[in-house]
């Protein structure tokens, strides 16, 4: 989805990919789905975790998408033994909130950035959003994606129904971080 928007994409495998001795080499993040409790180990092991949390608690634009939205709250409700989270995004989230695989679902939501198409794969909720967290789209009552700053967690995939608007939010804000 970046690069169909022409943004170069690196992926993070060590630190020295993230920071170099003047600071972050990459203009923004992107934590994408997957499972939290899996990529929050593998931060852990490859020195990745402190660095990105102070990366982006530094203002790095970050965009989270499902499980890469359970690893930027502050707290997160049934996580796995041991779970930690990187705590740069003051919510709460319950995991799999959004019932399991075979409840995944394609829906249209309403958004802040206008109708979206996305696709639900045991999705989280957010079940708290902090006083500087804006709401920016609901489903069925339950706020599912959130912004504070230059941090953005969204509890759905818009890469896989190709709405690109989220990742256009965030490359517009590298754009004006950079202007
Ligand atoms: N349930 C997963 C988790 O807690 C997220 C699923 C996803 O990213 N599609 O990490």
């Amino acid at each position: 989805m970046l690069e169909s928007l022409s943004a170069q994409v690196v992926p993070l495998r060590s630190a020295t990919d993230l920071v170099g001795p003047d600071g972050p080499r990459v203009d923004a993040v992107l934590l994408p789905g997957g499972e939290s409790s899996t990529i929050d180990k593998l931060l852990r092991m490859f020195d990745l975790f402190e660095p990105l949390r102070t990366s982006v608690a530094d203002g790095l634009p970050a965009l989270g998408t499902c499980a890469g939205l359970v690893l930027l709250a502050t707290e997160v409700d049934d996580r796995a033994p041991g779970q930690q989270s990187l705590g740069v995004l003051d919510v709460t989230v319950r995991r799999n909130s959004l019932g399991p695989q075979v409840d995944s679902a394609e829906v249209e939501l309403e958004s802040t950035l206008g109708a979206v198409r996305v696709a639900f794969i045991r999705a989280p909720v957010v079940t708290r959003v902090g006083p500087d967290v804006e709401v920016l789209a609901q489903h069925q009552g339950q706020v599912v994606g959130v912004r504070q700053g230059t941090v953005t967690g969204i509890a759905f995939h818009p890469e896989l129904t190709g709405e690109p608007v989220f990742h256009r939010q965030l490359l517009d804000t590298v754009r004006r971080r950079s202007a």
